[in-house]
């Protein structure tokens, strides 16, 4: 049995996201979906809103499992006897990240291998930043995530707009 953690800030979960954990849930017996609570950037939603919105974008997928972590990547695959980290790959300058990123995690965990998988074309530009972008303008944001995450965001940025 193979089990790999998908492990990513998710501020917010978009529909990219999802196709990689779609993707993944058919290949590996299990996905642990990680939600790094401590990013280096801010965030918009915190730990438990990213949480409660991963984990309602991912319900319909059974293999699939979602917790929060905040210690290094490779020590939250080795509590969940994870063998795999899975990671997406959108566009050519993602290569460089992820590989730096891989390395590394071997470096601390030789056992652990990072696999990448590509989304569908039609989110191969989508990121959490460019939906949050785009929600703060009031544009087209349906199409790009879960129903959830479309109506969390129109709150957060209502909320701003008219603060402004
Ligand atoms: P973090 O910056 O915390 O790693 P991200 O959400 O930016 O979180 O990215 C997490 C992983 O998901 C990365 O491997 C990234 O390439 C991948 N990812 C994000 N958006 C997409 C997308 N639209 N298609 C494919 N992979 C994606």
């Amino acid at each position: 049995m193979t089990r790999a953690i998908f492990p990513a800030s998710f501020d917010p979960i978009t529909y990219g996201h999802v196709d990689i954990a779609t993707r993944a849930a058919g290949v590996f017996d299990e996905l642990i979906v990680g939600v790094y609570s401590r990013p280096q950037k801010n965030t918009l939603f915190s730990v438990e809103e990213r949480l409660d919105l991963t984990q309602l974008a991912l319900a319909h997928i059974p293999n699939i499992r979602v917790e929060p972590y905040s210690n290094l990547t490779v020590e939250f695959a080795k509590a969940y006897d994870a063998s795999v980290i899975v990671r997406g790959l959108r566009v050519a300058s993602d290569f460089e990240w992820e590989l730096q990123l891989s390395l590394m995690n071997r470096t601390l965990n030789t056992d652990i291998e990072t696999i990448c998988f590509m989304p569908s074309q039609q989110y191969t530009f989508l990121s959490s930043s460019m939906l949050k972008d785009i929600a703060k303008n009031n544009g087209p944001i349906t199409e790009l995530a879960p129903a959830d995450v479309v109506k969390a965001l129109k709150i957060k940025y209502n909320h701003y707009n008219n603060h402004r």
